[in-house]
């Protein structure tokens, strides 16, 4: 059996007046993310992980952001795509567990609807996807609302 883990990484700056989509769910806030795509960080980090975990590269190297036919891309597409290609590969995504982290708002009440979206875009069930948010306890720039981070980790195996 073939164990492989992956681990991703995003930043995005926030703006007024942008969409906030984290993890498929758009939310309600003053404030979106700053990006080519809609900016959804959080399924960027994900597929980092996934593309990570195949040593694959990254996201900005198969969807670069010179290419126009990604602007303003739904990033479950991207997400799509990554799996798909992980797919091809011979492996299953065991879990996925994703960490966001900004200041506000509150993301608690939408975390189950990130993992439903997540799941279907997926294919794995909800309860092998984690995403959980946190507060940088207004430190840096996801605690001064300057921006938005957000790490995903995954094992992949291959039977
Ligand atoms: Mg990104």
């Amino acid at each position: 059996m073939d164990i492989r883990i992956g681990h991703g990484f995003d930043v995005h700056a926030l703006a007024e007046g942008l969409r906030l989509v984290l993890c498929g769910v758009e939310i309600e806030h003053t404030k979106g993310c700053v990006a080519h795509s809609d900016g959804d960080v959080a399924i960027h980090a994900i597929c980092d992980a996934l593309l990570g975990a195949l040593a694959l590269g990254d996201i900005g190297k198969l969807f670069p952001d010179t290419d126009a036919k990604y602007k303003g891309i739904d990033s479950r597409r991207l997400l799509k795509e990554v799996v798909d290609i992980v797919t091809d590969k011979g492996y299953s995504i065991s879990n996925i567990d994703c960490t966001i982290a900004m200041q506000r708002p509150k993301l608690r009440p939408h975390i189950d609807l990130m993992r439903e979206r997540l799941s279907e875009v997926i294919g794995i069930p909800a309860d092998r996807i984690s995403v959980k948010a946190t507060t940088t306890e207004r430190l840096g720039f996801e605690g001064r609302e300057e921006g938005v981070s957000a790490t995903a980790v995954t094992i992949l195996i291959k039977a």
